[in-house]
C-alpha cells in the first residue's frame, strides 16, 4: 500500500503523545478491494484442504515472528494509539501464545463429534465456511486482529480485516507478518476502507461470516446489515464492567486490583473495572485509598519505563471522556480527583475518581473509556448484585472476596459473558472472550470461538436395511 502525504483519508497515524500526523494512507480503490476478495476467495478453496498441519505451521511462523519482533511492534502500537511501549509489548507476547495455541489444539477442537442415535451412526463434521469479514478497533492492535484470525485461520476460513483508521501501519504490518510466515496470497488481506464502507463487503456474496469488536452503535448496523444478508455474525461491542467488593474482601489489595486496573491502556479496555462497587462502610476508606494511589501516578512518554499512565488513543478521545467527566458532576456526581487535562502536548488526562453517581444520569448508564474510576456505595451484598446488572452492558466483571465459595455464588448472579474472582477480567489464549445483553453475542477463542465459523455437518450413516 502507497504511503502519501496527506490527502482526505481518515486512515492514518497520529501520534496521540504529541498529536502529529505521522503518516497517511490512501483508501482502497474498488478495483484494489476487488482484488482482495477474489484473492480471499480464490485462496479459501485451497486453503479449506490444506491439512491441520500446515496450517498449524503458518500459525507457528507468525508468532515465531511476533515473539521476535515484540519490542517493534510495541512501539508501533504506543506510536498509533499511545499505550505504554511495555503493555504494546506484552499484548505482542499475547497474540503469540496465542497463534501458538490454536496452532497446537485447533485439530482436536475441530475434530469430528459423535452423536448417540438409535439408528447406525452419526458425527458433526466441522467445516469451514469461507472469507470472513473482521472489523476491529484500535484498542489492542495486534490482540484484537489475533484473537478473530487465530482460531478463524487455522478452521481453515480465510479473512479480510478492517481495522480502525487510527491504526493502520499496525494492520498493514500484520499482513505483512503472515506474508512472512509463508501465508498464499488471500489467506489473510488488511483492508484500508473507511467504516462507511463496511455494509458494502458484508453484501459480498463471497464474504460468508462476519464479525465486529467495537462500539455499541457500530454493532447494531453491522448485524443489521449482515441479518439483511442472512450472514452469520458476532459482536464483541462495549462493556461497563463491575468490580464488586465483598465484606470479607482484603481491601488494600481491592483497591489496588481496582485503580491500577482501570489504568491500564489508559482506561481504554472494553473489559476495565469501570463501577467499583464497595459496602458503605468500607466506601470511604477505598475511596481514600484510591486517591492516594492516584496522586503518585506518573503520567508522561509512553515510551518511558518508568511511565504508569499514557495518553489517550486520540485527541478527540481525551476530549470525549472529560466531556462525560464534566457533565457526570453537572449531574450531581462528586469529583474526587483529576478529570482535567494534563499540561502538556498530547491527548493526556489525569486519573479521574467519580463517587455519588446517580441513576437517570449519564455516567450512570454510559461506558467510559479512559480513566476514570467511578465508585458507588451500597448497603449490601443484595444491592451490590442489583447495581452490577443495572446495565445495558453484559461483557465482564470482577468478584473480590476471600471466601472463594462465596464469590462464586455471587459471580453466578451477574449478568454477563465473563467474571473473574480476585482480578479484573483477564485474557488468556484457551478462555473464551465475548458478552451478552448490549455487549453482544457470540464468543472469540477457546472451543466455543473456534466453532463459530465453521458450518457444524451432521453426517448420519444409516445400513440399507434400516427401517427408517
Ligand atoms: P468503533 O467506533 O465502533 O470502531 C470499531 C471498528 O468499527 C473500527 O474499525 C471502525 O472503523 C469500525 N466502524 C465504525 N463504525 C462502523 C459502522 N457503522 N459499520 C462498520 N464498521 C464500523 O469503536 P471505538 O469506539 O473506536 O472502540 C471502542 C469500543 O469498542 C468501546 O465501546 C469498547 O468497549 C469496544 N470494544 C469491545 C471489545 C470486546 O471484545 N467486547 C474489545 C475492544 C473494544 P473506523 O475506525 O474506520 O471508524
Amino acid at each position: 500500500m502507497s504511503v502519501k502525504t496527506p490527502t482526505t483519508s481518515s486512515i492514518k497515524t497520529v501520534n496521540p503523545a504529541t498529536n502529529q500526523v505521522e503518516k497517511q494512507f490512501d483508501v482502497m480503490s474498488e478495483e484494489h478491494i476487488e482484488h482482495i476478495l477474489a484473492s480471499a476467495h480464490g485462496a479459501f478453496q485451497q486453503w479449506k484442504k490444506t491439512p491441520f498441519g500446515r496450517r498449524a505451521t503458518l500459525l507457528h511462523n507468525v508468532a515465531a515472528i511476533m515473539r521476535d519482533r515484540r519490542d517493534e511492534l510495541g512501539k508501533l502500537c504506543t506510536l498509533e494509539m499511545g499505550k505504554l511501549h511495555a503493555e504494546g509489548v506484552g499484548e505482542v507476547q499475547l497474540c503469540a501464545d496465542i497463534f501458538d495455541y490454536y496452532a497446537d489444539h485447533g485439530e482436536q477442537f475441530l475434530a469430528d463429534k459423535p452423536l448417540e442415535t438409535a439408528i447406525g451412526s452419526a458425527f458433526l463434521s466441522y467445516q469451514p465456511i469461507g472469507v470472513l469479514l473482521s472489523v476491529q478497533p484500535w484498542n489492542f492492535p495486534f490482540y484484537q486482529i489475533t484473537r478473530s484470525a487465530a482460531p478463524n485461520i487455522m478452521a481453515g476460513n480465510t479473512m479480510v480485516l478492517k481495522h480502525a483508521s487510527n491504526v493502520p501501519q499496525c494492520a498493514a504490518i500484520m499482513e505483512q507478518i503472515f506474508i512472512d510466515a509463508g501465508a498464499p496470497i488471500g489467506i489473510y488481506t488488511n483492508l484500508f476502507v473507511p467504516g462507511a464502507k463496511v455494509s458494502q463487503l458484508i453484501g459480498d456474496t463471497r464474504i460468508k461470516g462476519v464479525s465486529l469488536t467495537g462500539s455499541e452503535a457500530a454493532g447494531a448496523s453491522f448485524a443489521a446489515e449482515a441479518g439483511k444478508h442472512v450472514k452469520k455474525s458476532t459482536l464483541e461491542l462495549g462493556g461497563s464492567d463491575a468490580f464488586v467488593v465483598l465484606a470479607d474482601a482484603d481491601l488494600d489489595l481491592a483497591v489496588k486490583t481496582a485503580a491500577l486496573g482501570r489504568l491500564w491502556n489508559a482506561g481504554q479496555v472494553c473489559v476495565s473495572p469501570k463501577r467499583i462497587i464497595v459496602l458503605a462502610e468500607v466506601a470511604e476508606a477505598f475511596i481514600s485509598k484510591a486517591r492516594a494511589i492516584y496522586e503518585n501516578i506518573r503520567i508522561g512518554d509512553p515510551l518511558d519505563p518508568s511511565t504508569q499512565l499514557a495518553p489517550l488513543s486520540s485527541e478527540k478521545a481525551a476530549q470525549e471522556i472529560i466531556q462525560q467527566v464534566e457533565t457526570a458532576v453537572k449531574q450531581g456526581a462528586k469529583l474526587v480527583y483529576g478529570g482535567h487535562r494534563v499540561d502538556r502536548p498530547g491527548a493526556y488526562m489525569e486519573p479521574t475518581i467519580l463517587t455519588g453517581i446517580k441513576p437517570g444520569t449519564a455516567a450512570y448508564s454510559e461506558e467510559i473509556f479512559g480513566p476514570v474510576l467511578c465508585v458507588y456505595a451500597v448497603k449490601d451484598e443484595a444491592e451490590a448484585i442489583a447495581l452490577a446488572n443495572d446495565t445495558v452492558f453484559g461483557l465482564g466483571g470482577t468478584v473480590f472476596g476471600t471466601d472463594t465459595a462465596k464469590a462464586v455464588a455471587v459471580a453466578r448472579q451477574i449478568d454477563t459473558g465473563m467474571v473473574y474472582i480476585n482480578h479484573t477480567t483477564g485474557i488468556a489464549a484457551e478462555l473464551p472472550f465475548g458478552g451478552t445483553k448490549n455487549s453482544g453475542y457470540g464468543r472469540e477463542q477457546s472451543l466455543a470461538g473456534i466453532h463459530e465459523f465453521v458450518n457444524e455437518k451432521l453426517i448420519r450413516i444409516t445400513t440399507p436395511d434400516a427401517p427408517y
